[in-house]
């Protein structure tokens, strides 16, 4: 008999979904031709890759050839971000390029970022967060300068479920550019944002846009970035045959790229529905656990809040080490997380919650937990069930955190 298993690690990744599955099949099998071959094997790939990019196009309202299909989100914010580094500095001769980042982007986003300042002697400026994980448009103002050529904020973070005011972003922007005729690039990555909150470009207001694949019941080893106005904001750094018009060379990955875009026509037409299903479960989730471990503290904004994700929780555990916690109820079977997915793979407290808390012990003994499509009612009861008899007996009975309702000798 399987042991039980609840995933709870949404944020990390998600399963691909049973009709994306059906409409990848034919291209892992029949239709395995090469987009850019003449013959019939070609054209059906080339067919399946246009549609696939019109539908994902359509999707976030961008012309047709401003979509790049990338092998990942990570690969899509180099694109972004060396990108427009490269530009800058082969179409205006900038020696020292500014780019300003949030304190809590992804290791995709911030590791470029300092690449790039060991490499080409970038300048980096840090937007930092308040306490509940937002940035201020006010900062940003006083961040920009004639040498800015990009601004990079996420529209959700990925620890914490914060949303980013990426319109007032685009807004202060616009205001700089008014006034200086400097054009600084505005780029968000979307991963976490996509299955949740609406994501039309001009509406955002963005140049450039990142997505990916597997956060949306998609396959791995899919990406996107949306570039405004292809030609004038960035160059390309995989450069060869010339494939994505240019800025991303390398044969297409056709299943992937038909499943992506499946998935992401999908995740669009229930977003609604989902996000109230999964945000009920969420709150079910932290109330149970509140009801329980009164000393336990939310991370992040308020739940009820339009500007938290709906599926994310983010928990501290006064005194309890999240590594811990987390082995302990993967030994239970269910899975959760102590940070981003790849910052699990370092013993590093997360930069989000040292970023927004300034301290390490926040940052220690916190676990995100994100809910999805498969999450149920009766997952929520046996997984804060379990996790309260971990932290019961993880805790010292001396201390204050104890079980409500439970004697504790
Ligand atoms: N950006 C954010 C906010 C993410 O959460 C992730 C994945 O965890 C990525 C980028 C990287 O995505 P990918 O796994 O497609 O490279």
């Amino acid at each position: 008999m399987r042991s039980m298993r609840i995933y709870l690690d949404y944020a990390a990744t998600t399963p691909v979904d049973e009709s994306v599955k059906k409409v990848m099949e034919p291209f892992l099998s029949g239709l395995f031709g090469n987009a850019g071959s003449l013959h019939v094997y070609g054209q059906e790939a080339s067919s399946a890759l246009d549609l696939s990019r019109e539908k994902v196009a359509n999707l976030i309202g961008a012309g047709f050839r401003e979509i790049i299909f990338t092998g990942s989100a990570t690969e899509a914010n180099n694109l972004a971000i060396r990108g427009a580094v490269k530009k800058a500095g082969s179409k205006h001769g900038l020696s020292k390029p500014k780019i300003i980042i949030s304190a809590i982007e992804h290791e995709s986003v911030l590791e470029t970022a300092r690449d790039l300042a060991r490499e080409s002697g970038a300048e980096i400026a840090i937007l930092q967060v308040d306490k509940e994980g937002f940035v201020n448009p006010n900062e940003l103002e006083k961040l920009l300068d004639k040498n800015t050529v990009l601004v990079s904020v996420m529209y959700a973070n990925n620890e914490v479920g914060s949303v980013e005011p990426i319109k007032e972003i685009a807004a202060a922007i616009k205001k700089f550019k008014n006034e200086t005729g400097v054009y600084p690039l505005l780029h968000t990555d979307a991963v976490q944002a996509f299955q949740y909150l609406p994501c039309n470009v001009a509406d955002l207001g963005v140049d450039l846009m990142t997505i990916s694949s597997h956060k949306i019941y998609g396959p791995k080893g899919v990406g996107a970035l949306y570039v405004k106005n292809i030609s004038a904001g960035i160059d390309p750094i995989i450069t060869g045959g010339g494939q994505e018009f240019g800025l991303r060379s390398g044969t297409e990955n056709i299943a992937g790229i038909v499943g992506f875009a499946s998935a992401a026509e999908i995740a669009a037409g229930i977003r609604e529905k989902e996000n109230e299903r999964v945000e009920r479960l969420r709150n079910l989730f932290y109330e149970k656990i509140k009801s329980s471990l009164r000393e336990a503290e939310l991370n992040g904004p308020n739940l009820s809040s339009p500007g938290r994700l709906p599926n994310n929780l983010n928990i501290y555990f006064p005194r309890s080490k999240a590594d811990e916690l987390l082995i302990a109820c993967s030994t239970q079977g269910i899975a959760v997380s102590a940070g981003s997915a790849c910052q699990s793979r370092s013993s590093a407290p997360s930069h989000v919650l040292r970023a927004m808390y300034g301290n390490d012990e926040r940052a220690i003994g916190s676990l995100r937990i994100t809910f999805g499509r498969g999450t149920t009612g009766k997952e929520i009861d046996t997984a804060t069930g379990t996790i309260i008899k971990i932290i019961g007996e993880k805790s010292n009975p001396s201390t204050r955190f104890a079980i409500s309702g439970q004697t504790r000798t």
